[in-house]
């Protein structure tokens, strides 16, 4: 495991950091499961928060409804991952109360599209129920601009 990392991270990124954190140059060792999500917010000092969603199959009305995760992580400073970031993360030892992730790879750059997805996401999920597809399509318009 330990090789593999510092074959990938050679590749990934050359310039060193003092980040002890940092999955790359520091002392914590990644291990267990591993996301790619996107980055939501990146105001806390090396954190970011992540989330991802997935579909989640309802029996009682067989359909499914969208369910949200939502992760802090630790973000090295040789990455620097900003809002908007799709990156993978990959679990670590608890790093803090709330961290035990840390962003290994910035997996792509922050598009337009992905972020009116996401919010299209969460705008369906806040109309939910009073349902009216026209008024949906309006608010989505709307935000386009
Ligand atoms: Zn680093």
């Amino acid at each position: 495991m330990a090789k593999e990392k510092t074959e990938k991270m050679a590749g990934a990124d050359k310039s060193a950091c003092s980040d002890k954190h940092c999955p790359i140059h520091g002392a914590v060792k990644i291990r267990g499961r591993s996301f790619t999500a996107i980055v939501v917010s990146d105001k806390m000092a090396k954190t970011v928060v992540v989330s991802w969603s997935r579909r989640f199959y309802v029996p009682k009305f067989e359909r499914f409804e969208i369910r949200r995760s939502r992760i802090s992580a630790h973000n090295p400073e040789c990455i620097a991952a900003k809002k908007g970031d799709v990156v993978k993360i990959v679990e670590t030892r608890p790093l803090s109360k709330t961290k035990h992730f840390t962003v290994t790879e910035k997996v792509g750059a922050a598009t337009k599209k992905q972020n009116v997805k996401f919010e299209a996401i969460e705008e369906s999920d806040a109309t939910e129920g009073k349902g009216k597809k026209h008024e949906i399509d309006h608010k989505a318009k709307s935000d386009d601009e």
